[in-house]
Order: C-alpha cells, then structure tokens, then sequence
C-alpha cells in the first residue's frame, strides 16, 4: 500500500460540506458537487454577473455600467454564496489546502464558455493573479497560484508567473470602488524574467484568481499584463463571482 493510501486508510476521507465518507482523493461527494450554484446565463458579457434572468439587457449591468476594462472578459464558474463560498472560505482563510484540487476541477467548468473555446487550447497561458509576499507569508499560498497550478495539469496548459505585486494592499473588501482603484495603482509589474516577459508577448491569457468581485484587481492586472507584456488577450478567470 503506497503511503497517501495508508493515510486514506488510517483517516478517511470525507465530503467537506457533508461529511458523507469518500474515496480516491475527493473532497466532495457528487450530490454537493451538482448542487453548487453555477454561474450560468444569462450572465453579463463583461465582467460575467449573473443576472438571474431578471436582468437580460448586459448594457444595464450594475457592475459595468460607465466602466471601461481592460481585460477581454470575465467569466466565474460559482456563485458566491453557499457551499461553494463555504469551500473557498476553507482553503483560503483555514488553510485547507487539500481543495485546491476540487476548485481547480470546478474553475475549469467554465472553461466550456463558447467564448473561451473559441480559442485553441493551445494558445492560452495561465497566470495567476500575485500575492504580496507580506500576505502569501501569512498565508503560506497563493490560493490563485494553487488553483492555476491544479488548472494546468487537468487541461495540459502552459503557466507562468508572469506577474508580481510590488506593493502590500491593505484588504479590499471594505473599500469602495474608487478607493479600490486607488488603492491598486501601481501595486503589480511584470515578471522581472525576461524569458517569461517574452513568452507571453502576443499571447492570450487566462488570469486566475479565486474570487471576481468588483473586478478592480483583474483590471489592474490586466493592464499591466497588456501595456506593459504585449499580451493580446486576456481573460479573467476565477473559481468564484462574488
Ligand atoms: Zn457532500
Ligand atoms: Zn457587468
């Protein structure tokens, strides 16, 4: 018996939201999984909000409206409220690293967006959104790094590190959208690999990261990645839309 088997053996795994007992490294029992609430259409075509089907004309999209970005789109795989808030709220905040798996698995669900596969494959590069090195200290990850990495190897696509945030940010979710922006000016550069600089250069990229809320960071991050990368495309996408 290899070792993570006699681990399986000894503490069995289980469900994170059920508990229900489990095999084969899953942390999620397939009837949790098909519950959490999707991101699905109609969904607004830039930042990718859900509109519930209340809201169907994406020029009246709250979060977009008199906003300019400048990443191509947006698009989450779940919505931020129940077990789905509760999974990414345990990897991030208790450290319960051992999910990356499952929320790489459920990112890359809405990958399936035709948008995206319009796109061949091949022609896209992953590049998680940075952390401090202050922030990933305390943290000891970078959920975006852990979820790109997992992202990577189940879909076969190229990572890079592509970007670092030169700045420490005080948290962003009690500021508004005008301090956000003001707050990020300036907090991210490109690599300063120059090999990895001209890897991405007239690429298209898919920037990772677990929670799109306002959409302040990716567009800083996008920014930088094309004014200053040459990148062509760039596509925000994350695990969760808050
Ligand atoms: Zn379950
Ligand atoms: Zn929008």
């Amino acid at each position: 018996m290899i070792p993570s088997r006699w681990l399986d053996f000894l503490f069995p795994p289980s469900c994170h939201l059920c508990q229900a007992p489990l095999r084969n490294g899953r942390y999620l029992c397939s009837p949790c999984r098909e519950t959490l609430p999707r991101v699905t259409s109609p969904l607004c075509t830039r930042c990718g909000l859900s509109f519930d089907g209340t809201q169907p004309d994406p020029a009246s999209c709250p979060n977009c409206r008199d906003r300019s970005y400048a990443f191509d789109f947006a698009r989450s795989a779940l919505l931020a409220r129940d077990g789905a808030r509760e999974l990414v709220h345990a990897f991030k905040y208790e450290r319960r690293l051992h999910l990356h798996h499952e929320l790489a698995t459920l990112t890359a669900e809405a990958l399936d967006d035709e948008r995206l596969s319009a796109t061949p494959p091949t022609e896209w590069t992953l590049v998680p959104v940075p952390l401090h090195w202050r922030r990933q200290q305390w943290r000891w990850f970078n959920q975006a790094h852990e979820i790109a990495r997992e992202l990577a190897k189940l879909r076969n696509l190229p990572l890079h590190r592509a970007l670092r945030r030169t700045r420490f940010t005080t948290q962003q979710t009690l500021l508004t959208r005008g301090q956000r922006l003001q707050n990020l000016q300036g907090a991210f550069r490109l690599s300063r690999c120059e090999q990895r600089r001209q890897l991405l250069r007239g690429k298209a990229v898919l920037l990772i990261d677990d929670v799109f809320t306002t959409g302040s960071t990716a567009n800083e991050c996008a920014r930088v990645l094309k004014e200053d990368g040459g990148v062509e495309k760039v596509v925000v996408l994350t695990a969760l839309r808050g």
